[in-house]
């Protein structure tokens, strides 16, 4: 009998929704098209699931539940998760040429976007990606964060904002039935914070939230939601963009209805300002102020400066102006948005030519906009175009290192990489200590915030009892 064909070796870096929608993707077609696979996913962090961990709101837990079919996909046994180690300094592109057919980007973003304003580096101005990073338990952030503002700009018009400002006006104790550390809800529960102000640059029909976020916000309890009748300025094509998006039509709706919506004497608020261009942060040596420009539509969807200032006193700003992906070591990178060229997933070369063996999906392939389920679609396609490829990668790759191997140079580099096994026992302790909370009722979990404790506990060098 002829040796069984050794199976194509794919390494996925990133342990996101993207990374394991490919590699499942990645097991279905390769084994349709007559192939074995064996994938390896990699993430620099000890556990898996990216954003939906450590981006994703700790009050959505419905959101959060998207990792039990992402979990099944894992739990299938046919991709390999390796944690704590970061591609660029545990391994290289040129380690992972050694060992693999194919590598698949799926590294996501997670750093601020910029914003030119003056004053944008005050001490105060903080960015959203930083702070959500905070308060969902990122190990690799500063864990003492700075709550002392009763005023509070959040600065765009995403679902990052909302999150945001949501977080800042709700009370530390609704928070208690989330996955949130002990320390984040010691954070939220010393700050003084009463009016949370979210500024957008265009009108209300043009928000880039979703109507769940959006409504959500009238649900929040003891904070009080105020909008302002001189920001609805009705246009053409506002109009005609709400007869013809459902979508922009329930959240003009939703946001019409909160203008003659009576204030309750919450003790805090959460006020939505359309029509405000940022022109500067203001303040000696601190944030003490911000400072918009009025902007009225230009009839075509756009918004130009009135001539209009207005300034609001606030002692702390949050920018909320989108995610930035990072540069990979020996891959190329289009740093003006923040993503790996690339056609369909195939990483593009300086001339634009596909290079051999290298694919992106997700964030890092598409730019950091749209939703978890979104990526399943990034996924397919650049599977397909990986399948495509097959027996080139096949040809190019004879020589590629066993499944052994791999975790031997890793050994070898002193490198703590954890498992899928290490994981299950992480996920147990977590949801272990949200059983035992005494505080609350039903709480899934508490997240581990320390990287040495997730690694120890992963690898079994801390016993728990559950
Ligand atoms: C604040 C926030 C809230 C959100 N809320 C929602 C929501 O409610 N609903 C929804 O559907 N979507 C939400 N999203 C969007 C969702 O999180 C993204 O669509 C999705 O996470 C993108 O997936 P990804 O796998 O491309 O990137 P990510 O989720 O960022 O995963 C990338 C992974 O790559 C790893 N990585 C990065 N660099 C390296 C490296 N050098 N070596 C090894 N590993 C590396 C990271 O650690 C990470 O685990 C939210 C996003 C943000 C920012």
């Amino acid at each position: 009998m002829p040796p069984a064909p050794s199976p194509l070796r794919v390494a996925i870096i990133g342990a996101g929704p993207a990374g394991i929608y490919a590699g499942n993707i990645l097991n279905r077609l390769v084994l349709a098209a007559g192939h074995t696979v064996a994938i390896d996913l990699f993430d620099s962090l000890p556990a898996p699931y990216g954003l939906i961990r450590y981006g994703v709101a700790p009050d959505h837990p419905r959101i959060k539940g998207i990792v039990r079919s992402l979990q099944e996909m894992l739990d299938a046994d046919t991709i390999r998760f390796i944690g704590n180690v970061s591609y660029g300094t545990d391994l290289t592109l040129a380690d992972l040429r050694e060992h693999y057919h194919a590598i698949i980007f799926a590294t996501g973003a997670i750093l601020d976007a910029p914003l030119a304003i003056d004053g944008i580096d005050l001490p105060g101005s903080f960015g959203a990606a930083d702070f959500v990073s905070w308060y969902d338990g990122h190990p690799d952030v500063p864990r003492e964060w700075p709550l002392d503002a009763t005023d509070v700009a959040v600065i765009g018009n995403g679902n990052v904002a909302l999150d945001v400002a949501r977080i800042l006006a709700k009370h530390a104790d609704d928070l208690l039935t989330t996955d949130i550390p002990a320390s984040v809800h010691a954070g939220l529960a010393g700050s003084p914070v009463t009016d949370v102000h979210v500024f957008g640059r265009r009108g209300p029909s043009q928000v880039k939230f979703t109507p769940i976020e959006l409504r959500e916000l009238a649900d929040i309890p003891d904070v009080d939601l105020v909008v302002y009748a001189e920001d609805f300025v009705p246009d053409s094509f506002s109009e005609q963009l709400i007869a013809s998006n459902n979508q922009v039509k329930i959240m003009t709706r939703t946001l019409n209805g909160w203008l003659t919506k009576a204030p309750l004497g919450a003790s805090r608020r959460l006020h939505l300002h359309f029509m405000h261009a940022p022109l500067e942060i203001h303040g000696d040596g601190r944030v003490q102020g911000i400072r918009f420009e009025r902007t009225e539509h230009t009839g075509d969807g756009g918004v130009r400066p009135t001539g209009q200032i207005v300034d609001y006193p606030v002692q702390a700003v949050y920018r909320a102006v989108g995610y930035r992906g990072s540069a990979l070591t020996g891959v190329p990178f289009d740093a003006v948005r923040g993503v790996i060229p690339n056609d369909g997933g195939r990483v593009l070369d300086a001339a634009g030519a596909p290079i051999a063996g290298l694919y992106a999906t997700g964030w890092i392939k598409r730019g950091p906009v749209g939703l978890i389920g979104h990526t399943k679609g990034d996924a397919l396609e650049t599977i397909t175009r990986l399948v495509e490829d097959l027996p080139a990668l096949i040809a190019n790759g004879q020589t590629v290192g066993t499944a052994e191997a791999i975790l031997a140079v890793l050994a070898e580099r002193g490198v703590e990489f954890t498992t899928w096994a290490g994981w299950q026992a992480l996920d147990a302790h977590e949801r272990s200590l949200g059983a035992e909370d005494s505080l609350t009722i039903g709480r899934e979990r508490i997240k581990v915030i320390s990287r040495a404790e997730q690694v120890a506990i992963s690898r079994g060098e801390i016993l728990v009892t559950h």
